[in-house]
């Protein structure tokens, strides 16, 4: 199964994501985790990244395509691959197209969750996530069982330096311009699947494996 996740930020990619790829048995492709990897280890891309990350703007076009293109030549995406948060722009869908098609290879869906705005600043805010494992929780909607610690692997949780109210917001307004296009870009192709992201998270991913199961 070759997936991409669509959707505003906080909508619950990430959530979604580690059921997907556990039942579809894909790796999960977050260009966002490569990211904050990358500045927690303080890599050049890493610092270049952080910089647009901080302001709640995209990281230019050209430092994200050529590392999706080379994580997908790896070998563990033989057998597909979730794309999360990647692409965020028509040239980067475009730059994709390209890639898949130098691979031989086509996406079976995109996932597109909807969750309205008021939701999603709430969703984000109250985000924490794990920073040994990167599972994540929310502090209303899905703690953990001990406030601060992770429940797979007792690890620290933190907040994300752009999960604050502002930066979310101007994150919103991003995806709004750059990166909604896409919804209409995945439908003219017939392969978008539109999943209302505003219900509970088992509910969210029951839609979701019935939807991938009626159209494939
Ligand atoms: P994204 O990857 O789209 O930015 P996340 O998966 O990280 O979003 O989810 C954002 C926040 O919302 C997290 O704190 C997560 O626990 C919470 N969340 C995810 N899905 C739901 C849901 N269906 N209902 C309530 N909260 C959710
Ligand atoms: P995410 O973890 O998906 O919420 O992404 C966090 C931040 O990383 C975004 O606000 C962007 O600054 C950056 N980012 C992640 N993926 C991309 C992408 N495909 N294109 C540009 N910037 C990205």
């Amino acid at each position: 199964m070759r997936l991409i996740l669509l959707g505003p930020p906080g909508a619950g990619k990430g959530t979604q994501a580690s059921g997907i790829i556990n039942k579809y048995d894909i790796p999960h492709i977050s260009t966002g985790d490569i990211f904050r990897k990358n500045i927690k280890e303080g890599t050049d891309l890493g610092k270049k990244a952080k910089e647009y990350m901080d302001k709640g703007l995209l990281v230019p076009d050209e430092l994200v395509v050529d590392l999706v293109a080379d994580r997908l030549t790896e070998d563990d995406t033989k057998k597909g691959f979730l794309l999360d948060g990647f692409p965020r722009t028509v040239a980067q869908a475009n730059a994709l197209d390209d890639e898949l098609n130098k691979l031989g290879w086509s996406l079976d869906n995109v996932i597109n969750i909807i969750v309205s705005k008021d939701d999603l600043i709430e969703r984000a805010v109250g985000r924490r996530i794990c920073k040994d494992c990167g599972a994540t929780y929310h502090i209303k909607f899905n703690p953990s069982t001990i406030p601060g610690k992770c429940d797979v692997c007792d690890g620290e949780l933190y907040q994300r330096d752009d999960d604050t109210k502002e930066t979310v917001a101007k994150r919103i307004e991003v995806y709004e311009n750059q990166t909604s296009p896409l919804i209409e870009y995945y439908d003219d192709k017939n392969i978008l699947l539109n999943i209302d992201g505003a219900q509970d998270i088992d509910k969210v991913f029951n839609d979701v494996v019935v939807a991938l199961r009626s159209n494939n």
